[in-house]
C-alpha cells in the first residue's frame, strides 16, 4: 500500500494544508509543526511520498516542540539532544474519505486530545443505545425477580407444611375402558420418518433448514497514521454470507391407526359397593373399521375433612383406600401457603 503525507495547518499564520513530512516548519512564517494537529487530507488532495522509508513515529523536541524523525539524535531546529523525547501521538485510523480534511479551526484554544467528528455525531445514537441498555437491564432484572419469587413460593409450598387431623367422610371409585377403532389417519412428516405401513404416499420438496454460503466480501480502505507525518492506506475485507435453503423430501400418507372413539365408565360410592369394570363388547377382527379395547384406568378417591370443616380428596391405590373406613381418624401434612393436602403420607391417627 502506498504512503501519503498527513496535512497540518499553521496556528501562527493560518496557512492550511501543509505537508506533514515535507514541512516540519511552516514555509510561510517558520513556526514549528504541531504533530498533534496533523490530519488526513481529502481523498482528492492526497500527496504520495515516493521512496518512503519508515523509521518510526516522530519524536517531539522538549525544548522547541519541533517534530523530528525517529532516526534523528538532535533536533533539526534547535540542536537539542532528543534523548528522552516522547513520541508524538497518532490519529486514530479512519475509513478513507471519512475524516479527510476535517481539523480543528485555526487559532482555537487547544481542547486537549483531538475529538473525532464521528464521536460528536454519534452521541445521540450512543445515548439512545445506553437507554435501550438500561431498559434491557430493567427487564432482565424484573424477569429475574419474578423467577426467584416463583421459585421461593414453590419451595415454601413444598417444605413449609403443618400437620392436619382428618376424618374419613366417604369413598368414590371410577373404572374406565377406552374403545378404539382401526381407522385411516392422514399424516405427514419428513419422508425418512415415514412408517412402513404408509399408503398413498405423496412426496414434495420442502425447506428443512438453511445454511450460510460465502457470497463475496465487503472491503473498505482505511487511512493509518504512521506518526512520522505520513499515513498508509490499507484494505480491510470482511466476508459476506447469504442464506441458502436446504431442501428435503416431505411426505403425506395414509396409515391405519387405532383411535379412541369412546370411553366406557363405571362409578360407585362407598366401600361396600364392589368396583367393577364396565361391560364392553369389541370385534375380534383386525381390519379397517374393527374395534378393540384400549387403555384401562381405575381411580379410588377418599373424601376427608378437618375439624374446621375444610374438605380434601385423595386418589389412592385400592388396598390403602379399603383400609380407610368412614369415621376413622387420620393425620397428614398440608402446605401452609395453599392448604393443599399431601396424599402420600396419610397415617392412621394415634
Ligand atoms: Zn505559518
Ligand atoms: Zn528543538
Amino acid at each position: 500500500m502506498p504512503t501519503y503525507e498527513m496535512f497540518w495547518d499553521c496556528d501562527r499564520c493560518g496557512t492550511e494544508k501543509l505537508l506533514g513530512k515535507t514541512h516540519r516548519h511552516c514555509p510561510n512564517c517558520g513556526a514549528p509543526q504541531d504533530p498533534g494537529r496533523r490530519y488526513f487530507p481529502p481523498e482528492e488532495e492526497k500527496v504520495a511520498v515516493e521512496d518512503h522509508k519508515y523509521v518510526g513515529a516522530d519524536r517531539r523536541c522538549v525544548s522547541c516542540d519541533t517534530p523530528n524523525s525517529a532516526a534523528a539524535e538532535f533536533c533539526t531546529n534547535c540542536g537539542n539532544a532528543l534523548e528522552g523525547a516522547g513520541s508524538v501521538s497518532m490519529k486514530a485510523e479512519v475509513e478513507a474519505g471519512m475524516q479527510s480534511g476535517t481539523r480543528k479551526p485555526a487559532k482555537a484554544p487547544d481542547p486537549g486530545p483531538a475529538k473525532k467528528p464521528e464521536a460528536s455525531g454519534g452521541s445521540g445514537a450512543g445515548a439512545a443505545a445506553a437507554g435501550m441498555g438500561l431498559f434491557g437491564m430493567g427487564c432482565l432484572g424484573l424477569v429475574a425477580v419474578v423467577f426467584v419469587g416463583f421459585l421461593i413460593v414453590c419451595l415454601l409450598n413444598l417444605f413449609w407444611t403443618e400437620s392436619a387431623d382428618l376424618t374419613v367422610k366417604g369413598h368414590t371409585w371410577t373404572r374406565s375402558i377406552e374403545l378404539e377403532k382401526l381407522s385411516v389417519s392422514n399424516e405427514s412428516d419428513w419422508c425418512n420418518e415415514m412408517p412402513a405401513n404408509a399408503k398413498n404416499v405423496k412426496r414434495t420438496e420442502k425447506k428443512k433448514s438453511s445454511k450460510k454460503v460465502k457470497d463475496g466480501e465487503d472491503c473498505k480502505t482505511k487511512n493509518v497514521d504512521q506518526g512520522d507525518g505520513t499515513f498508509k492506506t490499507k484494505k480491510e475485507c470482511t466476508p459476506r454470507y447469504r442464506e441458502e435453503p436446504v431442501m428435503a423430501a416431505w411426505c403425506s400418507w395414509e396409515a391405519e391407526k387405532w383411535k379412541t372413539f369412546d370411553t366406557k365408565k363405571s362409578t360407585g360410592t362407598g366401600l361396600d359397593s364392589k368396583p367393577e369394570w364396565p361391560k364392553v363388547s369389541v370385534d375380534t377382527c383386525q381390519t379397517l373399521g374393527c374395534s378393540r379395547q384400549g387403555e384401562k384406568k381405575e381411580v379410588y378417591t377418599v373424601e376427608l375433612a378437618e375439624a374446621d370443616g375444610s374438605k380434601h380428596t385423595c386418589d389412592l391405590k385400592e388396598p390403602k383406600w379399603r383400609t380407610m373406613a368412614v369415621g376413622s381418624k387420620w393425620t397428614g401434612t398440608k402446605a401452609v401457603l395453599t392448604g393443599g393436602l399431601k396424599c402420600t403420607d396419610l397415617e392412621p391417627a394415634k
